[in-house]
């Protein structure tokens, strides 16, 4: 089956969208993730599911089939591939990566994903702590990560994901020094929800407002 960009890029979506919540996915809510109207959304819905790669139910959302998981989870594979190869060999910023992987993800073949995965050495992460779905499919176990709106003052926390989607924000998370690998205490919630953290490795605390803060997934830290 030959797909489209645009067919590859919504089955990518809906896959994102459904393990963020667990079940069918709103047209309404994928066409503000894809920056689509909805009658738009809705028409490509259709011819996936014409297809046989989604499973879609008036009122309750839409679902990738056993056969279009396979393919999103493909895709996803490709692009967190090349966001680690763009990194960690071409110099890229990690708020740059995901548009260009964004592009070339739907132009490698099996057999550069498998070099490409040999040259670094079997990622099991994106730049972003993304999971990188292995040749087989598989997705690899993500730790129990919440996102850090959901913790409170004093937790001790570790950094493990923050959402690829947004450039600004990646650019000021570079700028204050928080990246997943880094460990930080919760000193301050604002009642408007400024959260204040003490990195590790700095001397100065950091304040992130909570649009921020909910793209920021951690997870605690065992003292
Ligand atoms: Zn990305």
């Amino acid at each position: 089956m030959i797909l489209s960009d645009s067919m590859e890029d919504y089955l990518k979506a809906i896959y994102i969208l459904q393990s963020e919540t667990a079940g069918a996915v709103s047209t309404s809510d994928l066409a503000t993730y894809l920056s689509v109207k909805p009658p738009t959304a809705t028409s490509m819905i259709k011819k996936l599911a014409d297809h046989g790669l989604v499973e879609h139910e008036p009122y309750h959302g839409v679902q990738l089939t056993k056969t279009g998981e396979p393919i999103a989870l493909e895709v996803i594979r490709h692009h967190r591939l090349l966001e680690r190869y763009l990194a960690d060999h071409l110099e890229y910023d990690w708020s740059e990566v995901h548009e260009e992987a964004d592009r070339l993800e739907h132009h490698i073949s099996d057999q550069f994903a498998e070099r490409l995965t040999e040259l670094l050495g079997e990622p099991t992460t994106d730049p972003h702590g993304d999971p990188i779905p292995g040749p087989e499919l598989s997705v690899p176990d993500i730790d129990q990560s919440r996102r850090l709106i959901e913790h409170a003052v004093g937790d001790r926390v570790l950094v493990t994901r923050v959402s690829d989607q947004d450039k600004e924000t990646l650019s000021y998370l570079t700028k204050i020094g928080i990246r997943p690998g880094i460990q930080a205490t919760i000193t301050e919630i604002a009642p408007f929800g400024m959260i204040t953290l003490q990195l590790n490795n700095h001397t100065e605390s950091v304040s992130v407002p909570k649009e921020v803060a909910r793209s920021i997934r951690v997870r605690p830290v065992d003292e």
